[in-house]
């Protein structure tokens, strides 16, 4: 019998009773729990087994497959569901990890930023466009796509005032360099290259902790979802029914 805590991000029902879940847990990233009888069992039970449930899983192994023995609830995040953009934006961020930490053995710092997003959301202690812009750009650096943000890419200056980063490098080049590049390259002001640094480099306990002004939070969201997308390759129908909540 092993037990390990993680966060519920899908559930599928099985025939009558049965359902099949995907967590996230710390030490063996995203596995997959039958249980039984799920429509039956209620209570702490049944609200631990929920999508967004944080709780631990007692299982067996049988058969190469995991089955649910007991679980815990640790806690809910009973309160994404008071508002259906908070719950979709959730619903997103899990679409995006078990797409993206499918292959993942040691998840402690992805669930550790999906833990604090969600508890940000829950609480609406921040807007929901920069929750949506570090969760996208935390979540590329800590699975392998941490962007060049360092320096142009040909003359080394660090901080220029604009600058045009280029979906063909994943790297910057300064206003003058870019003169006669990439005419595809998206244009960011410093301001916004200094949120980029703090949300890809911060320390977690500094992560959530800075400001960006309103005129700079629409490129930079809009910068974190091109780059999540153009890295990932694919399109997610739960981040389209975000954007037509939102009226985009
Ligand atoms: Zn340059």
């Amino acid at each position: 019998m092993t037990t390990l805590e993680g966060i519920v991000l899908s559930e599928r029902t099985v025939g009558e009773q049965d359902k099949f879940i995907d967590v996230l847990t710390k030490e063996k990233g995203l596995i997959e729990i039958a249980v039984k009888g799920a429509r039956k069992i209620n209570g702490k039970s049944s609200s631990a087994t929920q999508l967004f449930a944080y709780s631990k899983f007692c299982y067996d192994v049988r058969k190469e497959k995991l089955h649910l023995n007991s679980v815990e609830p640790i806690h809910i995040f009973y309160g994404l569901r008071n508002s259906l953009t908070a719950l979709s934006l959730a619903s997103y961020f899990a679409d995006i990890l078990r797409f993206s930490t499918a292959s993942l053995t040691d998840s402690g710092n992805v669930l550790r930023l999906f833990l604090n997003t969600l508890h940000f959301l829950e609480k609406g202690l921040r807007s929901e466009a920069i929750l949506k812009s570090i969760f996208e750009l935390r979540l590329m650096a800590e699975t392998g796509f941490m962007p060049d943000v360092v320096c142009c890419r040909d003359c080394g200056v660090f901080e220029p005032q604009e600058l045009y980063f280029s979906f063909k490098d994943y790297g910057f080049r300064c206003a003058e360099c870019n003169l006669s590049g990439d005419i595809d390259a998206y244009r960011l002001t410093v301001t916004e290259l200094t949120a980029i640094r703090h949300i890809v480099l911060a320390d977690f306990n500094r992560l959530f902790n800075f400001r960006v002004p309103e005129n700079s939070l629409y490129r930079l969201a809009s910068f974190s979802e091109l780059y999540l997308l153009s890295q990932l390759e694919r399109n997610f129908y739960t981040l389209d029914f975000y954007k037509s909540l939102n009226g985009k």
